[in-house]
């Protein structure tokens, strides 16, 4: 979209026809529903359950209710992704959708998809995914690096559920969601897949525990890239956006917001570029802008050691539990209100001076 705005021709390239099932909490963030509007255009309000009371939990016991939470813009991303492909194929890019990428060669700007189309671009934006094979292209197999966590998720058709549930122990090093959605809910955990080989069989016990029958729903899994940043997320020509980019916070999980920030500064970038005559400086271009952002999920990266230190959470949980300023705080950073930045040494110490002291 922004890419088409700056007048460049644009080749919109997935392997799946819209509208497609993509696993996700499908929970958009007041940020992240601010970054969407200001790339696409205000959003139709049909396309998400706002939510504003939120249950903190630790397992089956409630740990606080917070009635007048942010907001939480909870989407189907069915409909969502359809939606914001959609705006960007109006406003003029060519539609590849429905066609799957077979090899790449990004650095030569050259595509191949699976039905034999080549196409060639001075400048490659690969969004394709935490299984990204752009990235792969670039720099190699590497460690899968970019799967770092794990989630496992259901659809529960039926009403919705009356408030957006975190449960901060659900499995260790991750939490578990329960997302109302317009027509039913949307339950998931995930973690650092490699802190918990007993993933399925506590999803099923976890789903039992809320009513929900794992044998009468479809669960499925998918990795993310929480906590696997790519330090150089491109290279000359070529820009890795999103989950590509290993952009997802480690803490709280989200990555919509930041993939549709980044792929809104990777086009900006590939736009100065090429105005430039130069389009190999796209990378340095994007990698300056993107510092910012860097910065926030290396914080996030920080904080984990206190949010899931398996000898600390209990205390956070207590503190979190009597002390509605430390749920505030937890919120708005949630919600995307406050930034790590924000926390600053002062705050920081503050927020652990609670935790220690267990919210008294
Ligand atoms: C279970 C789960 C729950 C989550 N919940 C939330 C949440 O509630 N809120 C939140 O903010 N984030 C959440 N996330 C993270 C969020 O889903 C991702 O960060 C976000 O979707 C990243 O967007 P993206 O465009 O980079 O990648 P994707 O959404 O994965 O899109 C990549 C696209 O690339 C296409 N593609 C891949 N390979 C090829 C190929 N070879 N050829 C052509 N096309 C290809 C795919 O079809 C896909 O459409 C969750 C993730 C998981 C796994």
């Amino acid at each position: 979209m922004t890419a088409r705005k700056a007048g460049l021709r644009v080749a919109m390239i997935d392997k799946a026809a819209f509208p497609r099932n993509k696993l996700c909490g499908g929970g958009v963030t007041g940020r992240a529903h601010g970054y969407a509007t200001a790339v696409f255009g205000a959003l139709p309000d049909d396309l998400f359950h706002v939510s504003r009371s939120m249950r903190f939990a630790d397992g089956a016991r409630a740990l606080a209710d917070v009635a007048d939470a942010p907001s939480f813009y909870m989407t189907m991303r069915t409909a969502f992704d359809a939606a914001l492909r959609a705006r960007a194929i109006a406003a003029g890019a060519e539609d590849f959708c429905g066609h799957r990428m077979a090899s790449c060669a990004p650095e030569a700007g050259r595509i191949s998809l699976a039905d034999g189309v080549n196409l060639s671009a001075p400048v490659v934006i690969g969004a394709d995914g935490v299984h990204s094979a752009v990235a792969r292209a670039l720099f190699g197999q590497g460690k899968r690096r970019a799967a770092t966590g794990f989630a496992l998720e259901v659809e529960v058709p039926g009403p919705p559920g009356a408030h957006t549930e975190l449960d901060m122990t659900a499995t260790p090093g991750g939490y578990g969601w329960d997302f109302p959605k317009a027509h039913g809910r949307t339950l998931g955990i995930g973690g650092i897949a490699a802190q918990d080989a007993d993933l399925r069989p506590r999803f099923e016990a976890w789903l039992r525990a809320r009513g929900v029958d794992p044998e009468a729903v479809r669960i499925k899994g998918h990795h993310l890239p929480s906590g696997a940043l790519r330090p150089r997320p491109g290279r000359g020509a070529v820009l890795l956006a999103g989950d590509a980019a290993g952009l997802v916070d480690p803490i709280t999980g989200e990555g919509i917001g930041w993939a549709i920030l980044s792929g809104r500064l990777a086009a900006e970038a590939a736009a100065r570029a090429l105005a430039a005559g130069d389009p190999g400086s796209a990378f340095a271009l994007y990698h300056q802008a993107m510092q910012p952002i860097r910065a926030e999920l290396l914080r996030a990266r920080l904080l984990t050691h206190l949010v899931y230190h398996p000898r600390l959470q209990p205390r956070l949980l207590r503190a979190l539990s009597r002390s509605d300023h430390l749920q505030r705080r937890y919120l708005s950073l949630l919600a995307g209100e406050m930034d790590y930045a924000d926390l600053g040494p002062r705050r920081l110490l503050g927020v652990a001076w609670r935790v220690l002291r267990g919210g008294a």
